[in-house]
């Protein structure tokens, strides 16, 4: 995992890979294991020494990953997906820890965060920052990690009828 401050990214678009659903641990908080193993039972987790995780096939995905009719891996939680998993490939922090702090900070309304994304995932554009990032990516994050958001619009997969049209200018400020 090599973690970039978002201000080198253009833009991130989930592709439906996969790859990050079968080659990383997902660790869960003890309320989610609680969620997950009420509803599914505990055979779809694993316990470590200290914590829990999200089981796994055979084959080292995910349980919950399954392959939709047009070839893309979905989640098979969706709404309920954990908070790691609703928060990768990005990390939001209130103090910078992968350097450049200039590079990873973003203001949302008037609170500064540090924005890191995983460089592993191939749904990442380089370049210079898109509107579509800046105004809608990157906050649906920040709400997502404060608890303030649960939907998953931008931070996940989107559907042809969630192509970005900015409407309103929001609060948001570049450092
Ligand atoms: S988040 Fe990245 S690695 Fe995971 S499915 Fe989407 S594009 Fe692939
Ligand atoms: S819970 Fe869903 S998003 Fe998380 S690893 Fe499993 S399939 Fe992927």
């Amino acid at each position: 995992m090599v973690f970039v401050p978002w201000s080198q990214v253009s833009l991130w678009r989930c592709n439906g890979c996969g790859i990050c659903c079968r080659e990383f641990e997902v660790v869960l908080t003890f309320q989610e294991w609680l969620n997950i193993t009420k509803k599914y039972g505990v055979g779809v987790t694993r316990a470590g020494l200290n914590k829990f995780y999200m089981g796994k096939k055979p084959d080292g995905s995910c349980v919950f990953l399954y392959m939709a009719p047009s070839g893309k891996w979905l989640c098979g939680l969706q709404r309920n997906k954990p908070l790691a998993c609703k928060l990768w490939p990005f990390k939001i922090l209130n103090k910078p820890k992968y350097g450049d702090p200039k590079k990873a900070a973003f203001e949302y309304y008037g609170h500064r965060f540090y924005v890191y994304v995983d460089s592993f995932c191939p749904g990442i554009y380089w370049g210079p920052p898109s509107a579509e990032l800046i105004y809608k990516v990157i906050p649906e994050f920040i709400e997502i990690a404060l608890g303030i958001r649960q939907e998953q619009i931008y931070s996940t997969m989107q559907m042809p009828s969630n192509i970005f049209i900015l409407k309103t200018k929001r609060d948001y400020k570049l450092i």
